[in-house]
């Protein structure tokens, strides 16, 4: 999420850039850098999909829209979302899906590939924590529905005792070679075999309990330990809890994105804790011993006399614990001197006494604004 390039530099084109335009870079792009005809250069990937996000947002005007007012983050799947309870399905954009939609799949591209290793998906989650939960960290269970292995055929698809046997159309490769005309020429490609579509291998007799696709839907509640110092719209990866891999593909992971409830004290900027703590005029004029809420209890702390209002202190690692490591940030307190309202007619007359007792000594400020006046409209 951080770092993220600007979507119009990425594709190398102005702000206010017409809809063919972006269309022009995009398709330029997607032609210099498509993994097929980067075999050499293991950065194309990489340029290819930021590109291809990078299109997928510009050129849907709603989602350009937001991403013109919010950047990054309002078109962030992982961010911005409201409220608790939300799961999976953040509706991701697959990078094949855009591809062929826009060159009609003529590359035959890396989806033609099926009979090699693929890794599962990830599983996208939104949980919900409190203040105090994201500070220190916690145990949350979260129920996700995933692909598993299919346990009846060991994922193999074909019924037990059977097994899937290889295709003769593409010797079980699952690729057939063929060249293309594109509109940028001509391109030796290789496509998806028709016959075993791609898996290299065709099965007689499908395994009853996945109906031959070697996973079934499982729903599973796992439990994960939620990092410490985790903050309200990051996401973090339980590796190996995503969908399952195919053909001895890896698993995917399962990224949780934590939504941080506010705290009705504490307020938070990084790792500092802010907290704005009222205390009377009386207590500030007098000086006195309050107590000061943290993260981690009340601690006691001493007012000095005459203190003013807004003066601020820090209470030194006080503050969140880092998601790494053992230090932690600071706590800053504010102090908010509450003037009385609503005074009795006694208390009035107790202050109107005090105000006849009190001399420009007791208000240092008073009596420095009243001298630049003075100076000002001599
Ligand atoms: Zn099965
Ligand atoms: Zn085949």
């Amino acid at each position: 999420m951080e770092n993220k390039r600007d979507y119009y530099e990425v594709l190398g084109v102005q702000k206010g850039a017409s809809d063919d335009e972006i269309k022009k870079a995009y398709r330029r792009l997607a032609k210099q850098y498509h993994p097929d005809l980067n075999k050499d250069n293991p950065d194309a990937a990489d340029k290819f999909k930021e590109a291809s996000e990078a299109y997928d947002v510009l050129s849907d005007s709603e989602k350009r829209s937001r991403y013109d007012q919010f950047g990054h983050a309002g078109v962030d799947p992982n961010a911005g979302f409201g409220g608790g309870g939300y799961s999976g399905g953040f509706g991701g954009f697959d990078v094949g899906d855009i591809f062929e939609s826009f060159f009609g799949g003529g590359f035959g591209g890396g989806r033609a590939r099926r009979n090699g290793p693929a890794r599962g998906r990830d599983i996208q989650q939104a949980i919900e924590l409190t203040f105090e939960e994201a500070a220190f960290g916690c145990k949350k269970k979260v129920t996700v529905i995933r692909g598993e292995k299919c346990t009846e055929c060991s994922g193999s698809g074909a019924k037990k005792g059977t097994s899937p046997e290889k295709c003769s159309r593409c010797n079980g490769t699952g690729q057939v070679r063929s060249v293309q005309n594109t509109p940028f020429g001509q391109f030796a490609s290789t496509s998806a075999c028709n016959q075993c579509g791609g898996k290299g291998s065709t099965i007689k007799e499908p395994c009853p309990t996945c109906n031959g696709s070697g996973q079934t839907r499982e729903r599973r509640v796992i439990e994960v330990d939620i990092p410490k110092g985790i903050d309200h719209g990051q996401t973090f990866a339980v590796h190996g809890e995503g969908e399952a891999g195919t053909r001895g593909g890896g698993n995917g992971d399962l990224l949780i994105t934590v939504y941080v409830k506010e705290s009705s004290v504490f307020r938070r900027d990084g790792f500092n804790v802010y907290v704005d703590v009222p205390i009377t005029f009386v207590q500030a004029t007098l000086g006195c011993e309050i107590e000061i809420p943290t993260i981690d209890g009340k601690v006691l702390q001493k007012i000095p006399e005459g203190t003013q209002p807004g003066t601020k202190f820090r209470l030194k690692g006080r503050g969140i614990p880092a998601t790494r490591g053992t230090s932690r940030g600071d706590q800053y307190v504010r102090i908010i001197v509450e003037i009385p309202k609503n005074l009795s007619a006694k208390q009035r007359e107790i202050l109107q006494k005090f105000a006849d007792e009190s001399n420009e000594k007791n208000y240092n400020q008073r009596k420095k604004f009243t001298e630049k006046l003075k100076e000002y409209f001599k």
